[in-house]
Order: C-alpha cells, then structure tokens, then sequence
C-alpha cells in the first residue's frame, strides 16, 4: 500500500514543506521510502526529486527542502506491493523525455503490467525498476507524437487494476483515479493551492479543505487557469471501491468517498455485536488500534462495559511491515501488553478488524490467558480474509492466510479462543453504507475484476 500527495499553488508560494507534512499525515500507508518531486519553473524547468528509505522524517531532509522553491510538487511514501522493496522502486519516478518532464507517484496495483511491459519490451523500452507504475511513463514516451496530457490519457485507456496517481505534468498537477475506484483520493484547497491527497486527514495537516473525491474514471488537471475535469476513456461494468480501507487501512480521522472511516469502524462494532452476541462476557476491549473503534461499537450495542485493557507501545511500528516470520512473532510481544488487573478472572471479548495470518490474535489471546482471563471470545470486525489482493494491500497468498487455510471452528481452536465470529458480507457493506456493486471485497468473497487483459494494444 501507498500514499500520494500533490500541491499546486496559483500565486507562486513554494509547497514543499506542505508535501512534506502531507507525506506525514500518509505514513500508515508506506514505511519503506518516501519522495517528494517537483519542478522549478523560476529556475531550469526540469523536475527534481528527493527520495529516501524509511519514515518520511529520515527518508527526506526537511531543511534542504525547504531551501528550494517550488509552486507544483507531488510526494509518495511506499510499502511494497508489486516490484519488491529495493530502492529502485522508491517513487515519485520522473522522466524528462522529448515531450518535458514527468512525475508519477502512484498508490495502487497495475494487474496488466507485466503484459505492457512485455509489450514495450519488445519494442526496445528499458524498464529501470521492477515496479508496475514504470510502465505508465513507457506508455507515454511510446506516444511523444502526442503532447503529454493526451499522452498520458492514452496511457491510462490501458491499464487495468488500480490507480490513485498524482502526477507532475511540466508544471500542472494532475490527479487521476482509475475507473473502478479501488483507492481513494480525494482533493483540497487552502486559499490559492490546490491539493490532491490519498487521505482527507492528509489535507487536516495543512489546513486544506475538503473539496471532493475525485471521482472513479477522472483525470483532474490543475494548473494556474484552475480545475479542469477529463474522463478516462473506459467504461467500468461496475465500481470496486476498497472496502478493506474501511475496516483497517485508511486512518480513522479520514473521510472516503463521503464516508467517515471512524463511523463505519463504529457501525461494524454494533453490526458484530447484533448478530455475534457473547452472552455470557464480563467486558470488551479492542486490539489496539486496529480493533479499538469497533469494539467501543461492540461494547455500546451490546451494554457490556469497554475497557482499554490491551495497551500498545507506540513507539513499535505496525507488526505486518515486519518481513520474516520470525521477526512478526517477536513483533506482536514487543507491542502489545495486557493489563492483568483488569482482565485477571474476566470472560473478555477481544474485538479486532481482520485475521490475516493469524499470529496476532493467537500470541494475544495466550497473554490474556496469561493473565488471568477465564474466558476469551474474539470477534472479528471483517468478513474471514480468505483471497489475496491483486490490488495494492500485502495479503500473503491463500497459503498463509489463516481463514483459506482451515475454518471458523478450526482456527477458533488454532488460535486458542473459547469462540470466534466474524462480521458477514452484508452486514459489513451495510455498515460502509455503500451501494453493495460498488465495493471490491474481492478478499473476502473472491470476486475479482472481471475481464479486460486480452485487448489489442494500439498506441
Ligand atoms: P496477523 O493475523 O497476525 O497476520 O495480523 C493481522 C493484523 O494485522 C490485523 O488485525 C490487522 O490489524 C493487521 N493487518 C491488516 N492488513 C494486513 C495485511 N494485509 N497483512 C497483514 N496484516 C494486516
């Protein structure tokens, strides 16, 4: 998963500290590196970038930005999902090619890339990175008898997957969403700048604005004359909005296509709560904090007391980034500690969003038992996460994914809980509160993007 971001202001003030603090506001979405792109137009009109591993804070240096001027710029922060981790595929990418200059930086998973890239291949194109979003900016040098903007248009025609970009385009900004809608964008204004950012609570931090989503299949294009609005020529059969953002990825404080991400995880809770009831239990409590707001649902619906009684050390990033089993392992006991005070002799409903692989819940529910707990339910706020994602969220393949692997019952006794329920489909999209043909649960239900690999390419 990723995050984009990307200002431009109309009266010349540089917004390179506001990509920065708007990278900030990003970093949940991508922990391995961070960059920021822009171009100087007082100065050679090519694009520069600054990229690095890591937190944004260590990833780019604050000051040195801050000593150039730049009135366009976008910025990316990355976790991995096509191409590998190896610093080559640190983004924005930018080109100066025979038509100016490019920046892409790009949140989502392009499915048809490796079948463009053999394509362009073919046709003697050097890829310098292992990553799916290189292919856009092959595609658009493939037609530099285009200017850049219908070049770019053509390209996107292409692809299939997911795509929420923010693009540097000489010195206009373009937003761009791909027809389906997987990944959410969204864009602000604060006086003269405009922005395009992954997350709402990315605009908070520089005081922007809600001005809308932008919309599945629409290419904004933002310059000094204003906002102008394209359509990418494909007609979608339907809309796959991500529900997974809902249930664990985006922040709480974010809104995503009108919906608060806080009240759906809320609404999950009391939805759980309706139709996995735990009769016979003395409090809730959330795994922080990724289950924290559906279990204050659950807890609410269901008059059981809410209690804080896992807590979090905040200063332990989230234990999936971690790469080797090993290290996950070590990962969920360095971050989470139950209060046996609180929990010695209770029967406790753990509630938490998803089960991946399962080695959370598990190591979580034996330090609750440590501690004293006489029963343990967990009750799961998403559907059993059963398909891997080909769409930009790090599921691990069906092997590893502990619901594929055995059922309810089985991994009840896995993970060593007294019971285990988990949401339904439909009470999960009732919940997000949009219409149930415009959301992708392709992770739970398996149903994928249907079609559209097989077509001639013409460029
Ligand atoms: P585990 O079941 O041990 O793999 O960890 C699952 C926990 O990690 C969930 O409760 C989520 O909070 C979080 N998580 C969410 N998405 C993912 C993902 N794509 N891969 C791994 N963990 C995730």
């Amino acid at each position: 998963m990723c995050g984009v971001f990307g200002a431009f202001s109309k009266d010349g003030n540089s917004v390179l500290e506001d990509v920065y603090l708007g990278l900030y506001a990003l970093q949940h979405r991508g922990q391995e590196t961070a960059g920021i792109a822009w171009t100087d137009i007082l100065g050679d009109k090519n694009v520069h970038a600054m990229r690095g591993s890591g937190l944004v804070h260590t990833a780019l240096d604050q000051k040195a930005l801050s000593s150039n001027t730049a009135h366009v710029a976008i910025g990316h922060v990355r976790y991995s999902t096509a191409g590998g981790s190896d610093f080559s595929n640190a983004q924005p990418i930018i080109a100066n090619y025979a038509r100016g200059s490019v920046a892409i930086a790009h949140n989502g998973n392009i499915t048809n890339a490796t079948a463009i890239r053999n394509f362009l291949e073919n046709r003697g194109a050097i890829f310098q990175s292992t990553g799916d979003t290189e292919t856009i900016l092959h595609l658009m040098a493939h037609q530099s008898h285009k200017p850049p903007l219908d070049a770019l248009v053509g390209s996107l025609r292409l692809l299939r997957g997911a795509y929420s970009l923010a693009v540097l385009l000489g010195n206009r900004l373009i937003a761009a969403r791909d027809p389906w809608g997987f990944r959410p964008l969204i864009i602000g204004r604060r006086g003269e700048v405009t922005y395009v950012a992954s997350e709402s609570c990315a605009l908070d931090i520089v005081g922007a604005e809600i001005i809308r989503d932008v919309k599945p299949g629409e290419i904004l294009v933002i310059d000094e004359k204003g906002m102008k609005s394209l359509k990418i020529p494909v007609t979608p059969r339907r809309k796959h909005l991500c529900a997974f953002e809902y249930v664990y990825f985006a922040r709480p404080d974010s809104l995503i296509d009108g919906r608060s991400v806080y009240s759906v995880r809320k609404a999950l809770g009391c939805n759980l709560a309706k139709n996995c009831p735990c009769g016979k239990a003395d409090m809730a409590t959330g795994m922080p904090d990724s289950g924290t707001i559906s279990a204050i649902g659950y807890a609410s619906e269901s008059g059981l007391p809410y209690e804080k009684a896992i807590v979090r050390n905040r200063y332990v990033g989230r234990t999936f980034i971690e790469p080797t089993q090993r290290v996950r392992d070590l990962g969920v006991r360095i971050k989470l500690n139950p209060i046996g005070k609180m929990i010695d002799g209770k029967r406790v409903v753990v509630v938490d969003d998803s089960i991946v692989r399962g080695t959370t819940v598990q190591r979580v529910i034996s330090m609750i038992r440590d501690s004293g707990a006489s029963e343990v339910h967990v009750r799961i706020a998403s559907p059993p996460v059963r398909f891997p994602c080909y769409y930009g969220i790090d599921t691990p393949t069906c092997e590893e994914l502990a619901a594929a692997r055995m059922d309810t019952e089985a991994l009840c006794r896995e993970i060593g809980a007294d019971s285990l329920a988990y949401i339904s489909v439909e009470d999960m999209t009732e919940a997000i509160g949009l219409p149930a043909p415009d959301l992708c649960t392709a992770c739970f239900t398996g149903e994928y993007l249907q079609g559209g690999d097989d077509y001639e390419m013409d460029l």
